[in-house]
This record gives structure tokens, C-alpha cells and sequence, in this order.
């Protein structure tokens, strides 16, 4: 049987770890060129590396999305190199916690400039190429996943300008989705619960500490958990679109 995204191209940003890099995995063995995108060079060269091992195909770029240009250059180096782009995953985010009060603000732009506009720059750049893929003979539907977050539906303290980034998220991706679906690009959001990555790791030690003391869930979802649930929403019949999914660990209540 041929796989599903046999002949696609796929952009992951944020694959040097993580969901990002389990995402790009699998898109991979669904058959997609993948484009795997972030900062950490080394990170992605070996993931190339492994992805080409296992027999896909895996393209390498190096970009700091929160730069405009740089992210237009990295959308551009993927079409030139596969002469189309069907699916964008934008999953790049940081989630740097704390109080309001007394808060060093430059974390907020940080996670305001990867989470909103690395997002933002990245998707405007795909735009055109996902639009014309959808009109494209092989599938006739091109797919957008953005990744939110719980914390894109529920606040708590101590996540405010995180939850902040990640309910615009929310609202971006369904205003999104009604402009384009008649085009046939499909416009999701997935908001995983806790998962087991380095998200946490970027954190002071106090944040860090005080998480670790109010930690009650007892098996966090792996990467390759969320990674399954994009490879399901980007191999949906061309009629069916996941508009939003969210994706917890059983022992999270
Ligand atoms: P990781 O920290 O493992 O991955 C984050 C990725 O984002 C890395 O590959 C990092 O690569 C990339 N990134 C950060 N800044 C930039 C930048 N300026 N330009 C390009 N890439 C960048 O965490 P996760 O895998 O957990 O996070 C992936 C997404 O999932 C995030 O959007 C996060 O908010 C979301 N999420 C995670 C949850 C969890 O519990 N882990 C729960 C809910 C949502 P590099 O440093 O090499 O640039």
C-alpha cells in the first residue's frame, strides 16, 4: 500500500526536540518530505540523518522564525528545494513561567515573538505555496496544524502571557480556518496536555522547583503520542477537517 502523504512536502517547525522532532519523524514514514526547522543545527543534521536512514527523505533548515526574513528565506529554501509545500506544522514555542508581578518582561517578548509572530511570519510566508498545492492533482487539500496547548484554553497563575500566547493561538487558527477551508486548506489546533520534552527545562530553577512540587500527573504523553494525532489530522479524506483536537494524558485531570 502507498503511504498516505506519498509525494507531499511538510514543514515542522521546531523539530530540533520534542513534539517537533517526533512530528517530523512521523510525517516522514507517512511518506511527506519533511522540512525540519529550528535553530540547533546539529540537532537537525541528525535527524536528517535518521529520518534518510529509515529510508524518507529530510531537509535541514536552520532559521531563528522569530527573524521575518528568516523565516520567509526558510519557507523559500523548502519550495525551491521540493518544488511545493502540502502541510505546515507550526509547533516552535517556549513557555517560560512566573508571576506577573515583578516579571522580566523580556521572557514575554521572547514567547510572544516564537509563539505569535515566529507563527505569524512562517505561515504568511506558506501561505501562497499551501493554497496551490490544495488546487494540486495529488491531493486537492494542503493542511495547517498549529500547536496551541491546554494552556490555550485554561489559565492559571503563574502562565499568563504563555496562556496569552496560547489562546491567540487558538482564536488565529479558527479565524484562519474560516477564510481558507473553502480553498480546501485545512486550518487545526491541537493543545496537548502535559508531554515529556524540554519545554520545562528553559525555566529558572524556582519555576522549575515549584512545577516539579505541584507535578500530580503521573504518566505524561510522549512526543510520538502528539505526533500521531498531527499525522492524523494531515491524512483525513480531502472532506473531513480536525478544526481543533486536545490531547491529554490519562492521568491528567
Ligand atoms: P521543546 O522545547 O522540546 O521544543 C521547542 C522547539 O521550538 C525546539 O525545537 C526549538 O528549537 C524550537 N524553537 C524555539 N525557539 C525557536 C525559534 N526562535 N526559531 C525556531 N525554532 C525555535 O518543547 P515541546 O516539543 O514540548 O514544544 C513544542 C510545542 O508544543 C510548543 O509550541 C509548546 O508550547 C507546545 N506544547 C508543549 C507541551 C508540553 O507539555 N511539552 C504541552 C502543550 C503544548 P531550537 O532551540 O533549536 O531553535
Amino acid at each position: 500500500m502507498t503511504a498516505p502523504l506519498t509525494g507531499t512536502v511538510a514543514i515542522v517547525t521546531g523539530a530540533s526536540s520534542g513534539i517537533g522532532e517526533a512530528t517530523a519523524r512521523r510525517l516522514a514514514e507517512h511518506g511527506a518530505s519533511v522540512a525540519v526547522v529550528a535553530r540547533r543545527k546539529d540537532r537537525l543534521d541528525l535527524l536528517v540523518k535518521d529520518i534518510e536512514a529509515a529510508g524518507g527523505t529530510a531537509l535541514a533548515v536552520t532559521a531563528d522564525i522569530t527573524d521575518r526574513t528568516q523565516a520567509d528565506q526558510a519557507v523559500q529554501t523548502v519550495v525551491d528545494r521540493f518544488g511545493r509545500l502540502d502541510i505546515l506544522v507550526n509547533n516552535a514555542g517556549l513557555m517560560l513561567l512566573g508571576p506577573v508581578v515583578g516579571a522580566d518582561v523580556e521572557q514575554w517578548e521572547r514567547m510572544i515573538a516564537v509563539n505569535q509572530k515566529g507563527l505569524l511570519y512562517v505561515t504568511n510566508a506558506a501561505l501562497p505555496h499551501l493554497l496551490e498545492a490544495a488546487q494540486d492533482e495529488l491531493r486537492q487539500v494542503a493542511d495547517i496544524v498549529n500547536i496551541s496547548s491546554i494552556a490555550g484554553r485554561v489559565a492559571w497563575a503563574n502562565f499568563g502571557v504563555y496562556n496569552m500566547t496560547k489562546f491567540g493561538v487558538n482564536g488565529f487558527t479558527e479565524a484562519l480556518r474560516q477564510e481558507i477551508t473553502k480553498k480546501h486548506v485545512r486550518v487545526g489546533v491541537l493543545e496537548p496536555g502535559a508531554v515529556d520534552t524540554e519545554l520545562v527545562s528553559h525555566n529558572n530553577e524556582q519555576v522549575k522547583n515549584d512545577l516539579a512540587a505541584s507535578d500530580d500527573i503521573a504518566e505524561p504523553l510522549q512526543p510520538g503520542d502528539i505526533a500521531d494525532n498531527i499525522a492524523f489530522m494531515v491524512t483525513r479524506p480531502r472532506r473531513s477537517s480536525i478544526a481543533e483536537l486536545w490531547a491529554m494524558p490519562t492521568s491528567q485531570a
